[in-house]
C-alpha cells in the first residue's frame, strides 16, 4: 500500500508517520528528514537544499523528483510505504503519478489532515525535534531533558529554525499558494480520506488506521 498523508507543515503528519511505521512496520519517507539528514551529512544535496529549508522555501521540483525517483526504486519500498513530504506541487504530483505507473504501485491511499492555522503555528512553534532519529515531541515534553525519550541520543533535541513564526507563516503561504492545489490535482484520480488532526494524537491514529483496514483487510496491529 502507498499512502500519501497531505497536509500543512505541522499538521501532524510527521508524527503519525512515525506511529504507523512503529506499529504497522510500513517504511516512512519523509522528504523532510531526508533533506535534514542530507545536510547533516554534508551531502551535495543537503547543502543545497539548506538555505531554502531555513527560509521555509521549497527546494526545486527536479531536485526533489529525482530524489524521489531513486528511493521509490530501493527494495524496502516496493511492498509500501508512508510518504510524507511529497509531493509538494502539481508538477511534483504528476512526475509521482509516473512513476507509481512505471514501477506498477496501484494501492494508493491519500490522506489530508486538517488543522486551522492558529492550532498549527501553535504546534510548530512549541515543537522540538530529535536531530538524531527525527522524532517530534512537544517543548513541554522535553524541557530540560538532556537526552532524546525516543531513542537516548544526548543533546540532540534543537528547535528547527524553520519552526520560528515569521517562517512558519511563510511556509504556511507556500503550502496554501503551492501545495494546496495538489489535492484538487488528486482528488480528480484518488479517494481522498479527510481527517480531524484537532484530535488528539493517538485518536487520529485510531481513524487512520480504520481507514486503513478499510482499504486493505489483511492489516493487523
Ligand atoms: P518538512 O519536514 O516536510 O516540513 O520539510 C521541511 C522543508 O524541506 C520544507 O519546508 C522544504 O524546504 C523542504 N522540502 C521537503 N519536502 C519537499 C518537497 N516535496 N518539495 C520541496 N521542498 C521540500
Amino acid at each position: 500500500m502507498q499512502i500519501i498523508i497531505f497536509g500543512s507543515p505541522g499538521v501532524g503528519k510527521g508524527t503519525q508517520a512515525k506511529i504507523l511505521n512503529n506499529r504497522l512496520a510500513i517504511p516512512h519517507i519523509s522528504t523532510g528528514d531526508l533533506l535534514r539528514d542530507a545536510y547533516r551529512n554534508k551531502t551535495p544535496l543537503g547543502l543545497k537544499a539548506h538555505e531554502l529549508i531555513e527560509r521555509g522555501e521549497l527546494v526545486p521540483d527536479n531536485i526533489m523528483i529525482d530524489l524521489m525517483r531513486e528511493m521509490l526504486r530501493e527494495k524496502a519500498y516496493q511492498n509500501g510505504f508512508i510518504l510524507d513530504g511529497f509531493p509538494r506541487t502539481v508538477s511534483q504530483a504528476e512526475a509521482l503519478e509516473k512513476l507509481f505507473k512505471e514501477l506498477n504501485f496501484n494501492h494508493t491511499v491519500v490522506l489530508m489532515m486538517q488543522a486551522e492555522e492558529d492550532e498549527i503555528v501553535k504546534r510548530l512553534t512549541n515543537r522540538r525535534t530529535c536531530s538524531s532519529c527525527n522524532n517530534i515531541f512537544t517543548h513541554d515534553k522535553v524541557k530540560g531533558l538532556d537526552t532524546c525519550p525516543n531513542c537516548g541520543a544526548k543533546g540532540t533535541l534543537y528547535q528547527r529554525n524553520d519552526d520560528k513564526e515569521e517562517v512558519i507563516r511563510k511556509r504556511i503561504k507556500i503550502y496554501e499558494e503551492s501545495t494546496l492545489p495538489v489535492l484538487n490535482y488528486m482528488r480528480a484520480k484518488e479517494k481522498i480520506y479527510f481527517i480531524n488532526a484537532l484530535n488528539p494524537v493517538d485518536e487520529v491514529t485510531e481513524e487512520i488506521i480504520k481507514i486503513l483496514q478499510g482499504v486493505k483487510e489483511d492489516i493487523t496491529v
